[in-house]
C-alpha cells in the first residue's frame, strides 16, 4: 500500500490533518481468504452501513472485482445505492425486510428482501403476481438471537399458507448467530440445530447462517452461503486468537505541536493527567470529531490507549478533545517525531480490535463511527473501481 497511487477523494493530502486510508487490496485478500475457508460455500459480503463506514462505493466495487457476487445491506436505500455501483448480475439482499408499498422500489432496483413476517411474504407474493413474475427473496428465520426473522410459529404459518408459498421465489433461507464470536457458547449449537430443522422444512432452498465469526465455527456452519462483514474490514473474527485477516483501515493523525513539560504539570481538559517526570508530549490533530472515541482518554483501568509514532507505541495522555489528542513521546527518538509527522492510530502496528478494547467498544462501532473529516484515501482502488464500472455500462 502506498499513498502515491492512491485514489484521492476530498482535500489534497498535504492539507490533511488526519488521514484514513482504506486498503482495497487487503479487503480483496480478506474476501479471498474467507472464501477459501468457507468453500465450497459461496462467500458473500455484508456491506451495510456504508461498508462499515469505509465507503461502499469503493469497497463494493473492489469486492465485485475480487469475485464476490452476493451482497447484504440493512436499509432499502443502501440497496438502491449499491445497485448504482454494481452490475445487474450482483445479488443484493436487504435485511430490513419489506415495508408496505416498498415492493416496487425493490423490483426496480432488483433488490431481494430478506422477509421477516408473513405480512411481508404476502405482500411480496402479491406483488410478484401483479408484476407477472415471482421475484426472488430470502426467508429470514430467527433461531435464537431474537432480533429479526420469523419465529418458529410464524414460519410454520407461512409454510401452511399455500397461496403465499406457491408464489414465492425462495432464493435463500437465512438465520443469524448470536454468539459466533464465542466458539464454546452453547447457543451456537442450539441455533445450528434449530436451523437444520428449518432447512428440513424447505429442502432444496440454499441456506446461509454464518457471519464472519461463524465461518470459523466449522463446516457445519457454512451451508451454501456465508455473509462476512467485519472480517473483510480487518476485524479479528476469532479473537482472542491471532487475527487471520489483513488490516484494512489505516488511521493517521498529524503531529501539530511538541512540548516539553515538567513533573507536576497537567495535560488537557480537566487536568486529568499529571506528569511525574519531565515529559515530551505530542499534540495530534485527531479528536472525537474525527471518530477517535473520547473514551480513549487516559485512565487507570484497561488503558492507557496507545498510538504508534516513529518506531514505537506511545501512551495517550489526558482527555481526547474535539480536534486533538495528546501522546507521551518521551521515548521516541526526536528525529522520528516532529511537527508534521504522521502518527498511526489504527493500522499495522495498532490493531483495530486493540483500540476498540481500550475504548470499551468493538471494532464494528469504531469503524462505523469514523468521522467525515478524515481525508479518505483508497489504495488499489482505481482499477477495481473502473472494472466494476466498466461491467455496469
Ligand atoms: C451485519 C450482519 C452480518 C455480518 O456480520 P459480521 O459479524 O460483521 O461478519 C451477517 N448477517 C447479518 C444478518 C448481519 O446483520
Amino acid at each position: 500500500m502506498s499513498s502515491s497511487n492512491a485514489h484521492i477523494s476530498g482535500p489534497p493530502s498535504d492539507l490533511a490533518g488526519a488521514i484514513l486510508t482504506v486498503d482495497l487490496d487487503a479487503i480483496q485478500e480478506n474476501w479471498k481468504r474467507l472464501a477459501a475457508k468457507a468453500a465450497p460455500a459461496e462467500c458473500g459480503a455484508a456491506v451495510k452501513g456504508n461498508a462499515y463506514g469505509l465507503g461502499v462505493e469503493q469497497v463494493a466495487a473492489a469486492l465485485w472485482a475480487a469475485g464476490c457476487r452476493t451482497f447484504f445491506v440493512a436499509r432499502p436505500m443502501e440497496g438502491g445505492e449499491l445497485r448504482a455501483i454494481l452490475p445487474r448480475e450482483a445479488v443484493i439482499y436487504v435485511l430490513d425486510g419489506l415495508f408496505p408499498g416498498q415492493a416496487e422500489f425493490y423490483a426496480r432496483e432488483d433488490l431481494r428482501p430478506a422477509l421477516i413476517t408473513i405480512e411481508e411474504a404476502r405482500e411480496w407474493a402479491a406483488f410478484g403476481t401483479q408484476y407477472g413474475r415471482n421475484l426472488p427473496c430470502a426467508i429470514h428465520v430467527d433461531t435464537g438471537i431474537n432480533r429479526l426473522g420469523f419465529s418458529g410459529a410464524a414460519f410454520e404459518a407461512l409454510l401452511g399458507d399455500n397461496e403465499i408459498m406457491a408464489r414465492l421465489n425462495l432464493a435463500l433461507l437465512m438465520s443469524h448467530l448470536a454468539c459466533a464470536d464465542e466458539p464454546n457458547h452453547p447457543l451456537n449449537g442450539r441455533q445450528k440445530a434449530a436451523f437444520a430443522a428449518v432447512r428440513r422444512r424447505l429442502p432444496g432452498v440454499p441456506a446461509s447462517l454464518a457471519n464472519s465469526s461463524g465461518i470459523f465455527l466449522g463446516a457445519e456452519y457454512t451451508h451454501d452461503l456465508v455473509r462476512p462483514g467485519i472480517a473483510l474490514y480487518g476485524g479479528n473474527p476469532i479473537a482472542p486468537e491471532s487475527n487471520p485477516m489483513l488490516p484494512v483501515a489505516h488511521l493517521q493523525g498529524t503531529v501539530l505541536q511538541l512540548r516539553e513539560i515538567q513533573a507536576g504539570e497537567s495535560v488537557g481538559y480537566g487536568a486529568t493527567w499529571r506528569a511525574t517526570r519531565p515529559t515530551r508530549i505530542a499534540i495530534l490533530g485527531a479528536g472525537y470529531k474525527d471518530g477517535v472515541p473520547r473514551s480513549l482518554s487516559s485512565r487507570a483501568t484497561n488503558g492507557p490507549a496507545q498510538v504508534y509514532i516513529g518506531d514505537r507505541r506511545c501512551p495517550v495522555i489526558g482527555r481526547i478533545s474535539m480536534d486533538m489528542m495528546a501522546v507521551d513521546v518521551t521515548q521516541v527518538p526526536v528525529d522520528l517525531c516532529r511537527r508534521g509527522t504522521r502518527a498511526e492510530l489504527i493500522g499495522r502496528n495498532i490493531a483495530i480490535d486493540e483500540t476498540a478494547e481500550w475504548a470499551g467498544t468493538i471494532s464494528y462501532e469504531l469503524l462505523t463511527r469514523l468521522g467525515q473529516r478524515f481525508t479518505r484515501l483508497y489504495s488499489g482502488g482505481e482499477s477495481h473501481f473502473s472494472k466494476a464500472k466498466a461491467l455496469t455500462s
